[in-house]
């Protein structure tokens, strides 16, 4: 990795024994990996004298310190068939600190690492079932401390449990069954690199585009879970030449997609140079509904080779992984990725025009409803990543979450808009993609920017006061809402009593009723009531976040049951009635609201260009 940022830490970084030609050597044996635990052996080359351990804290993509420490168990050091005693650090608890004895030139690490069963969360979620492995070498390794990450070595070995595959960017350099033996990498790349491995895995070849071979790894449950796959494997090519027309340049030798389908691991992604960590829903190939609901997952992770690998806040860019690392561009990192990676799925036909219309809308309604805009900026919530990933969903909107996603999605239709608009079509936001993540390509690099160069860039494409625009939008407390790229595009948000197909399939995923704009409550099947909007007639009537419905209008409990009532009391003059338990009480909830089912759609301008017809379009012909 070219990395200028480091530069400065080498200066600072105190002396450590550690050669750079010496590779440190870590073994995985994940036979028991079905059984949710690893095996870890380490070799470091190592000095006589104090040494201090760190185990990766902040895992890049996660936005957080999210690394597993608690899962780290059975450590033990030895180092010329001596044991070394070890003391965690007072204060930071992911470092260890040993005293190599004298003559040693090597230390030897042993943990065992525990893969928790819970199917939440991010790559320290659940990562294991008895048919799949997703290895993430930061949960294997220890380095030294006062090293920059990228002058460390690690060359690895994992065995796998017999008969299992494997997909990966690491390069291997040999394999016998499932024992295989990579090549010595920095620890950047080790780290960057996981494994996907299972029983019932498919290797798919996606082609060549610009010298660099692309994969395609799946591995899930059972093997009619990735039967179904033809049509979809070709539109996924389409998203690979799409990409090449909106970048112009590759920053990667080869590119894996590593797709895991299951519910028994946590379902997310996760961005890489040349790979990405990919786990949805068993029912993905199975369930259309499914698929089209998660069309922009792994298009999403793909466009973070150029937007959050390749190019990076400086605040992102990091020497080590127990540093912090700085979220307040993070409506760049992950905004923009949304936007490019919904725009791209689309081109390539994975989703279709009216999912992205539907999409947009969701977002603009929910963005634009939420009172938290009030007094949080959109930039706070960036900044605050690490705390709002994991909040709850009670008063979600007031609280604000990682509005970063969708509201800087939308951020960045308003410039694509903008930008056609003040050029007269000449010019879009393809253009500052191809000039700004440009570059020699070929290989994984750290270009960092800061938001003046982002602003630079952006009126080199296109003259306008683009520091005022993110001033007024980003730093600025819910002035302008996310609307204006609608309408520049030439549609309206309007509220109907009919869900989208889109919206359908989002709370079908997640066994809902989501009726923020009409009643004003998020609900499970179960009657659980998962959030509240401010202000809504559910809210000024008493209900809570956490409570749980059982009558509606003495009628028991059921999603469909909710749905009626509140469709029904547009022509009655007798308000709905809601019976829920709360903690050890239970009370009847009068509500006055007579306005039905309302959810968000778009409905076109004829009076304007269909901008958004010009952003869908596919580029690459077929
Ligand atoms: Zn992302």
């Amino acid at each position: 990795m070219q990395n200028a940022a480091l530069i400065f830490l080498l200066a600072v970084a105190p002396a450590f024994a550690q050669r750079p030609a010496d590779a440190a050597r870590v073994d995985v044996d994940a036979t028991d990996a079905p059984r949710r635990l690893i095996h870890v052996h380490l070799t470091l080359p190592a000095a006589p004298g104090p040494l201090t351990l760190l185990y990766p804290k902040w895992i890049p993509g996660e936005h957080g310190p999210t690394g597993p420490i608690a899962d780290l168990v059975n450590l033990r050091f030895n180092a010329g068939g001596q044991q070394v005693a070890w003391k965690r650090d007072n204060v930071d608890l992911f470092a260890f600190h040993v005293t190599v004895p004298a003559g040693a030139k090597a230390l030897d690490a042993a943990f065992d690492f525990i893969s928790p069963p819970d199917a939440g969360g991010f790559s320290s979620g659940s990562s294991m079932t008895p048919d799949i492995a997703v290895l993430s070498w930061n949960q294997f390794v220890l380095y030294p401390q006062g090293v920059p990450a990228d002058q460390l070595r690690y060359q690895a070995r994992l065995k796998l449990p017999p008969g299992w595959q494997y997909g990966t960017a690491l390069p291997v350099a040999r394999s016998r069954n499932a024992e295989l033996e990579f090549r010595a990498v920095s620890l950047v790349t080790l780290i960057d690199s996981p494994v996907l491995s299972g029983t019932h895995f498919k290797n798919i070849d996606l082609g060549t585009f610009d010298g660099a071979p692309h994969y395609l790894h799946i591995a899930a449950d059972e093997d009619r879970q990735i039967a179904e796959t033809a049509d979809w494997v070709e539109r996924q090519k389409k998203l690979l030449a799409e990409a090449g027309a909106l970048f112009g340049v590759r920053h990667y030798s080869s590119y894996h997609f590593l797709l895991a389908l299951s519910d028994f691991v946590a379902n997310f992604g996760l961005e890489h140079h040349e790979s990405s960590d990919d786990r949805l829903p068993a029912r993905t190939f199975t369930d259309q509904a499914a698929l089209d609901l998660n069309a922009d997952m792994l298009s999403h992770e793909y466009v973070h080779s150029w937007n959050g690998k390749y190019r990076r806040p400086e605040g992102l860019v990091f020497g080590n992984y127990n540093e912090p690392m700085l979220g307040d561009l993070l409506w760049v990192y992950e905004g923009l990725t949304e936007y490019l990676g919904d725009v791209l799925a689309t081109r390539a036909g994975l989703g279709s025009p009216e999912r992205f219309h539907d999409w947009i809308a969701r977002d603009a309604a929910l963005i634009e409803q939420a009172p938290g805009r009030k007094w949080r900026t959109l930039e706070d919530t960036a900044v605050s990543a690490q705390i709002l990933y994991d909040s709850r969903d009670d008063y979600s909107s007031y609280r604000r979450g990682v509005d970063f996603y969708p509201e800087g999605a939308l951020l960045w239709f308003d410039v694509d808009t903008l930008i056609r608009q003040q050029s007269h079509g000449a010019r879009s936001l393809d253009d500052f993609c191809k000039a700004f993540f440009g570059g020699t390509g070929g290989e994984p690099g750290v270009k960092p920017y800061t938001r003046a160069n982002l602003v630079a860039a952006l009126a080199a494409v296109q003259p306008y006061d683009w520091e005022t625009f993110f001033a007024q939008r980003v730093d600025s407390l819910g002035s302008h809402t996310p609307r204006e790229g609608l309408t520049n595009a030439g549609w309206k948000l309007v509220f109907t009593d009919r869900r989208t197909p889109f919206w359908t399939a989002a709370e079908d995923d997640r066994k809902i009723a989501e009726m923020p704009f009409s009643l004003g409550i998020t609900v499970k099947n179960d009657g659980g009531v998962k959030d509240v909007a401010m202000g809504s007639p559910a809210q000024k009537a008493g209900v809570t976040p956490g409570s749980t419905i059982t009558f509606v209008d003495g009628h028991a409990f059921s999603l469909e049951g909710l749905r009626e009532a509140v469709a029904s009391a547009t022509s009655a003059d007798d308000p709905i009635e809601l019976t829920a338990k709360n903690a050890g009480t239970v009370k009847t909830f009068t509500i006055e609201y007579h306005g039905g089912e309302k959810y968000p759609r778009l409905e076109r301008d004829a009076s304007k260009p269909d901008l958004i017809d010009a952003i869908i379009k596919p580029r690459v012909k077929p």
